[in-house]
C-alpha cells in the first residue's frame, strides 16, 4: 500500500506527478485553511504532509495520527509547534539555501527604493506631477558607503550583507547572532551589541527567525535609538516587530523610512497606516517570490517528503532529535 500525503498550495503539475509515482497524494492547490472539510479528512489517513504558509497546531496534528513528516515550502518554521512535533517523532523539513540569495535580493531592494524613494517618485510622475525639474524635496539618501545595520547573520543576513559590502562599499554592523569570523574577514564586518547598532546604522535590517525571544524584539525603545536619518528594513517576520511602535516612529520623524515584506497581520489589514505612508515601502511578503526560487523550494519540499516516508534523512531537516529517535 502506497504511503498517503496531503500536499497544498505552491506545487507545480510535475511536482505533484513525481510524489505521486511512489505515494498516493491529495493535493489541494488553492486551500483556504485548515477549516476546509476535504483537508481534514485527508489529513486523517496522511504519512505526510507538504505545503506552505499553513499553521499547524498541536489540535490540528491530533488529528493526523498517521503523519510521520512535514516538508515546509519555506526556511521559517514559526508556523510549526517544532517540540510538539518532535514529542510525537514527526520530522520537520524546511528549505533553507535555495531562497538565501533571493531574500536578500528582496531586502536589497527595499533598502534602495526606501533610500532612493523609488516607489513614491514613479507615482508622483504617474500622477503628472512632474511639471518641473526636481528640487530638493524629491532628494533621497545615499547608499553607498553607509553603515548597515544587520539585525541576525545567518545565511540571508550574510548575503544582505554580501551586497552591502562588496556591491555598495557599506560598513557592516551586525548583531543577534553569533561571532562570524570568516564574514568579519570578507566583509570587514563588526559584531557589536544591539544598542551601539542601533545608534550608528544607517540602515537596520531584520533577519532573525520569529521565536519567544525575537518577538516584538522591535520596539518603542528600539527605534527611539535609532538616527533619525536611519531606515527600517524587515524581511524576517513581522512579529519581531512591534508594529504599532514602528507606526507611531515613523509618524513622529523618529526614523526617515521603513522597507518592509512582512508584517504582523498578513495579508496586511486594509485599515493600516502603513501602505499609505511616503516614508513606506510595503511589498506583500515577497521575499522568496520568484518563479525559479519558488520552483527550488517546492522541489526541495518534495525531495525532502519522498526521502522522510521512504526512511531516508531528508536534505533540510528542522528538529534533528526526531529523526536520532528514529534511527534508535
Ligand atoms: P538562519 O541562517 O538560521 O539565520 C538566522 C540568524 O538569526 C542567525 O544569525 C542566528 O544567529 C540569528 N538568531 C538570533 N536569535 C535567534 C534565535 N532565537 N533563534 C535562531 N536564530 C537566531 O536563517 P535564514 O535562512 O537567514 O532565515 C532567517 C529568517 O528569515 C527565517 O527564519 C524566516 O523567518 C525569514 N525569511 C523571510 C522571507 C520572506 O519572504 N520575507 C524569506 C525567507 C526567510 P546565529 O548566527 O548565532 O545562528
Amino acid at each position: 500500500m502506497k504511503k498517503r500525503i496531503v500536499a497544498f498550495r505552491r506545487l507545480n503539475e510535475q511536482q505533484i506527478a513525481q510524489l505521486r509515482e511512489q505515494f498516493h497524494v491529495d493535493y489541494f492547490p488553492a486551500l483556504n485553511g485548515v477549516d476546509d472539510p476535504g483537508f481534514r479528512e485527508a489529513l486523517a489517513e496522511a504519512h505526510g504532509l507538504v505545503g506552505a504558509s499553513l499553521k499547524i497546531t498541536p489540535e490540528l496534528l491530533d488529528e493526523a495520527p498517521h503523519l510521520e513528516a512535514i516538508a515546509s515550502i519555506s526556511v521559517g518554521y514559526d508556523n510549526y509547534p517544532v517540540d510538539e512535533l518532535t514529542r510525537r517523532g514527526i520530522l520537520l523539513c524546511n528549505t533553507p539555501d535555495v531562497l538565501t540569495e533571493t531574500t536578500a535580493d528582496t531586502g536589497f531592494s527595499l533598502i534602495m527604493a526606501t533610500a532612493r524613494r523609488v516607489v513614491d517618485l514613479a507615482e508622483f510622475v504617474k500622477r503628472g506631477d512632474w511639471k518641473e525639474s526636481i528640487g530638493e524635496a524629491q532628494f533621497g539618501c545615499d547608499v553607498h558607503g553607509k553603515t548597515l545595520g544587520m539585525i541576525g547573520m545567518g545565511r540571508i543576513g550574510a548575503a544582505v550583507a554580501r551586497r552591502g559590502a562588496l556591491g555598495f562599499g557599506m560598513n557592516i554592523l551586525y548583531s543577534y547572532a553569533s561571532p562570524k569570523p570568516e564574514l568579519e574577514a570578507e566583509l570587514g564586518a563588526r559584531r557589536c551589541e544591539m544598542d551601539e547598532l542601533l545608534e550608528q546604522a544607517d540602515f537596520v535590517c531584520v533577519t532573525v527567525p520569529l521565536t519567544p525571544e525575537t518577538t516584538h524584539l522591535f520596539g518603542a525603545e528600539q527605534f527611539a535609538r535609532m538616527k533619525t536619518s536611519a531606515i527600517f528594513i524587515n524581511i524576517a517576520r513581522g512579529k519581531v516587530v512591534d508594529e504599532r511602535a514602528l507606526i507611531q516612529a515613523l509618524k513622529d520623524g523618529q526614523i526617515r523610512g521603513a522597507g518592509l515584506d512582512v508584517f504582523e497581520q498578513e495579508p496586511l489589514p486594509s485599515d493600516s497606516p502603513l501602505p499609505h505612508m511616503a516614508n513606506v515601502v510595503a511589498l506583500p511578503h515577497i521575499g522568496s517570490a520568484t518563479h525559479e526560487t519558488r520552483t527550488a523550494m517546492a522541489q526541495r519540499a518534495v525531495d525532502n517528503i519522498s526521502l522522510a516516508l521512504t526512511g531516508e534523512r531528508p536534505i533540510s531537516l528542522v528538529n534533528e532529535p526526531a529523526w536520532s529517535a528514529r534511527a534508535r
